[in-house]
């Protein structure tokens, strides 16, 4: 059979780049939760035919290449364990996420800023133990004052997360859509509390 590559099949541009399939890994864990791994359903179709994943759950919908007819794959698990890194990297990303997204002087939520704890001007570095998420009213607050200086506090000291903290924060936020076959292999924490 020839191998029937994404370009081949007849596609409906607007009717199917909202079917992504959820990739899990070998242990039928999401590869990352935040943001949610997903393929275009291109990439979960041309990787099960390169045997690297299994099809655990499919969409109604079927595309046709000239040889076959399939239905998109709406979740695939690798075939090989991913095995993550023991630490994520230092990304703007990862520490707004360590963070949760939230103001860590006075808890605000929303558009995040950087704040040195102990400031540049005074040899404070740029590291996980150094950085922390900073709404703009606080940056601005604290300017390069330190914290006590500043009369300000700290929600929680500074730590440098593990891969797997990280994703357990990432489990608190859930993308706005999620296909009903993926619930099986995602816990969120929203739906563990309701
Ligand atoms: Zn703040």
């Amino acid at each position: 059979m020839q191998m029937p590559f994404a370009s081949s099949f007849v596609r409906s541009p607007a009717a199917l780049r909202d079917h992504p399939a959820l990739v899990l890994n070998a242990d039928y864990r999401p590869l990352s939760y935040f943001p949610l791994s997903l393929w275009p359903w291109q990439e979960a179709v041309k990787a099960s035919f390169l045997d690297r994943v299994v099809i655990v759950a499919e969409y109604d919908t079927t595309v046709r290449s000239p040889s076959l007819e399939i239905r998109l794959p709406s979740v695939v698990v690798l075939k090989d364990y991913v095995k993550p890194a023991a630490y994520p990297a230092f990304t703007r990303f990862n520490l707004f996420l360590r963070d949760e997204f939230t103001c860590q002087y006075c808890g605000a939520k929303g558009e995040m800023t950087f704040d040195h704890v102990l400031p540049r001007s005074r040899g404070g570095r740029t590291t996980w133990q150094n950085v922390v998420a900073a709404c703009g009213r606080c940056n601005l607050r604290k300017s390069d004052k330190t914290v006590k200086d500043a009369g300000m506090s700290l929600a929680r000291r500074p730590m440098q997360p593990t891969a797997a903290e990280l994703q357990n924060v990432g489990r608190k936020f859930p993308p706005n859509h999620l296909h009903e076959s993926w619930m099986d292999y995602l816990y969120w924490d929203a739906e563990l509390e309701a």
